[in-house]
């Protein structure tokens, strides 16, 4: 096999160096521009720029995110003529009856911020039933024609929303979106062409690991392409696979946990909703909506349902992890926890989000070694987080710095296709935070180890975290030296190429 020289490189800690690596190891780093290295060696002239430990996305949704680039992709609209014109141009390349799906519409990005409903669409669409989820994945509009398909007309409950007049506004939220999306058309194949599509552009962003979280809907069609993929040698980066609760006997039955227990594909854990999103309002809260004092948002299940759940995780060996926004959430995502973490967590369980987090929980979450998955890119989307929360309870919103301090292990994550899945970007975020409680920003050097050693540790990948001779050669190159960069422009940074197992998966230096 050959090995991989990498010359020219600011090290942190180092100044100028080069590192060799063979057979998926890092084999010698040296504080030499560049070293001795066999014949037919590959060789990348950094010319300077920064290399540091491969970039880990510890929250994403790779296979929705592939589907999105097949269906209608709403996100950037600012208006629902926006919508409806992406949306017609979806209908005509559709056959009557057939559903029509789309992501990505914002009504905190409309000029109105006006919630849609069925009747800003029904016109464009009469022959067919659309379903079109909200940014954050918590919400969808539905048009006549998909709430007759799904004969939603007499449910009733917080998750069907109706006008003053009674009638379905044909805005739905929560449990009531996994009924909507099990009518979407599935299969293996599609599921292993969107994720190839996916890892493509991961790589070109830097990632050699994403910690990835199956559907609920579409489990089986994406574990079956993980495992094809894997089997034909076909994936360049690392996953770390986390399904739902339901899909826990499936993967028994099959015998799927000892086939996806390897370096490249590993099943890490399961993936838990305890409430919904702050945009949609269905974050669960101590105290209501500053804008909406009627509303605490949606808790997904009971106190003791969610700690029978995470001990029945718990019990299989499974690492937990609990998507928990609102402070109530938080707080009853950590409650279960505590049952099965003891002081030490061993199997590392975590709350993804955590996004309010106020002084006592994360006290608590430190008490009981409890991680955390962040979104730095949360920070400067939620422009409207004041509106929801109050200036005063906002100032507990992702609180990266204290978090850091105080000694949550906190990993950093895209929660992709909600925000772009480049880590340059997310580490940028969590430097500048435009805006909110800015005594919240990080260092570079702790932006990196959202991204590197935090996000390693929170998915069990310790030897990936730093570049260590017999460490594993997973490498991210920049393309400047970022050492004493100012926060707002590393926005601009480029990955120049990224390694993974040694090989050079993207690369545009030469020799
Ligand atoms: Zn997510």
């Amino acid at each position: 096999m050959t090995g991989l020289l990498i010359k020219n490189c600011r090290l942190e800690g180092l100044g100028t160096g080069s590192v060799y690596s063979e057979a998926g190891r890092i084999v010698k780093v040296s504080e030499e521009a560049t070293q001795n290295v066999p014949e037919g060696t590959e060789i990348l002239d950094a010319g300077g720029g920064s290399l540091v430990p491969g970039l880990i996305d510890s929250h994403c949704h790779p296979f929705e995110y592939g589907w999105l680039k097949r269906n209608i992709d709403l996100r950037g609209t600012t208006n629902m003529t926006g919508v409806r014109l992406r949306l017609y141009s979806g209908i005509q390349k559709a056959k009557p009856d057939e559903w029509v799906t789309g992501m990505g519409w914002d009504q905190e990005t409309f000029s109105d911020r006006r919630m849609p409903n069925r009747f800003d669409i029904d016109d464009v669409s009469p022959d067919n039933p659309v379903a079109l989820s909200r940014i954050c994945g918590h919400i969808a509009l539905l048009n006549g024609r998909a709430i007759e398909a799904l004969r939603f007309q007499e449910r009733v409950g917080s998750e069907y929303e109706r006008s003053p007049a009674g009638e379905l506004t044909g805005i739905v939220k929560e449990a009531a979106l996994a009924e909507v999306f099990e009518r979407v058309p599935r299969s293996p194949e599609r599921a292993a062409a969107d994720l190839q599509s996916v890892e493509v552009e991961a790589g070109r962003l830097g990632l050699t690991t994403l910690h990835c979280i199956l559907s609920p809907e579409g489990f089986a069609e994406e574990l079956e392409a993980l495992a094809v993929l894997h089997s034909s040698g076909s994936l360049s980066i690392r996953f770390r696979v986390y399904i739902p609760p339901k899909a826990m006997d499936y993967v028994e039955g099959k015998g799927l946990r000892k086939k996806m227990s390897n370096d490249r594909v590993r099943l890490n854990g399961v993936k838990i909703y305890a409430d919904g999103s702050l945009g949609a309002r269905t974050a669960a809260l101590r105290e209501p909506y500053s804008d909406d004092p009627s509303n605490r948002g949606i808790l997904r299940q009971s106190d003791g349902e969610l700690a029978a759940l995470v001990e029945r995780i718990d019990a299989k060996g499974y690492q937990a992890i609990i998507h928990a926004i609102g402070d109530r959430a938080v707080e009853q995502a950590i409650d279960a926890l505590a049952g099965v973490a003891g002081a030490k967590n061993p199997k590392r369980h975590r709350i993804e989000h955590a996004s309010l987090l106020p002084k006592d929980l994360r006290s608590k979450m430190v008490h009981h070694g409890i991680r955390a998955t962040v979104q730095p890119l949360f920070i400067t989307s939620d422009t409207w987080a004041a509106d929801r929360l109050g200036s005063e309870r906002a100032l507990d919103l992702y609180p990266l710095k204290s978090m850091l301090e105080e000694g949550v292990v906190a990993s950093g994550s895209s929660d992709s296709p909600v925000e772009s899945m480049s880590p340059v970007l997310g580490m940028w975020g969590s430097m500048v935070r435009a805006g909110l409680a800015p005594d919240e920003s990080l260092t570079l050097t702790e932006a990196l180890g959202l991204y590197t050693s935090n996000a390693a540790s929170n998915g069990f990948d310790e030897t990936g975290s730093s570049l260590v001779e017999g460490g594993r050669a997973d490498m991210t190159l920049l393309d400047s030296d970022v050492g004493g960069m100012h926060p707002a422009l590393f926005r601009k940074v480029g990955v120049a190429a990224t390694v993974a197992d040694g090989f050079a998966i993207h690369s545009f230096v030469g020799a």
